[in-house]
């Protein structure tokens, strides 16, 4: 059995729990560090990331959830997610966890286009993958290691470097479950490694 677990210091966590359900997977809800240990890949939601990030630090999670990713755990972050993995946040002089060699920017669409829907074309996931913006960061410069996943209007807004996936998104507010089913497998690949390295040692 995979566990993945979903981080629930605040925002949109019971949808990414829905959309993580497959028969070899057991989706925990993430509250205390402790909770970490068992499992073998995480998902940030959504929210607000100065909150987001205010809970981190209240919960003693900063250091663990660095170590998490530092064991090569693959960790998925979405909208309020992937700002709190980014090395750089744009106009801002403190970043969070700065997990993945990007800059983003938050609020990037403006009060003009704060929420909308739309399809995209994502790389290994589909071309009219359902997405949602609320009040979203665009990924405005990535590192070398960093493979673009998906563009809209010319910016990017999913990337994966390694273990770590991040889109500006929420694909769990829409019933396409495509995105979440690749990070599935991003786990699984992932544990799969870690066991045959186990046995070769
Ligand atoms: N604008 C929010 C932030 O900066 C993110 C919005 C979201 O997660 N939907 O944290």
């Amino acid at each position: 059995m995979l566990k993945i677990g979903v981080l629930a210091l605040q925002g949109a966590v019971r949808e990414h729990v829905n959309c993580l359900h497959a028969p070899d997977v057991e989706v925990k809800i993430v509250k205390r560090v402790e909770e970490l240990e068992k499992l073998d890949g995480l998902v940030f939601p959504g929210g607000e990331s100065t909150t987001m990030r205010r809970l981190v630090d209240k919960y003693g999670f900063f250091e663990p959830l660095r170590q998490f990713s530092e064991a090569g755990k693959p960790i998925f972050g979405t909208c309020a997610g992937l700002i709190l993995m980014a090395e750089d946040i744009k106009d801002e002089t403190q970043s969070h966890l700065q997990l993945m060699d990007m800059e983003v920017q938050r609020n990037a669409f403006g009060r003009q286009r704060e929420s909308f829907e739309t399809k995209i074309s994502v790389k290994d996931v589909g071309v009219d993958v359902e997405a949602v913006f609320i009040r979203a960061p665009l990924i405005t410069g990535v590192g070398k290691e960093v493979e673009i996943l998906s563009e809209f209007e010319g910016e990017i807004v999913a990337a994966r470097q390694n273990h770590l996936l991040a889109c500006s998104f929420h694909p769990e507010l829409t019933e396409d479950a495509r995105f979440h089913q690749y990070f599935v497998q991003m786990v699984r690949e992932s544990k799969e490694a870690a066991a045959d390295s186990m046995a070769l040692t």
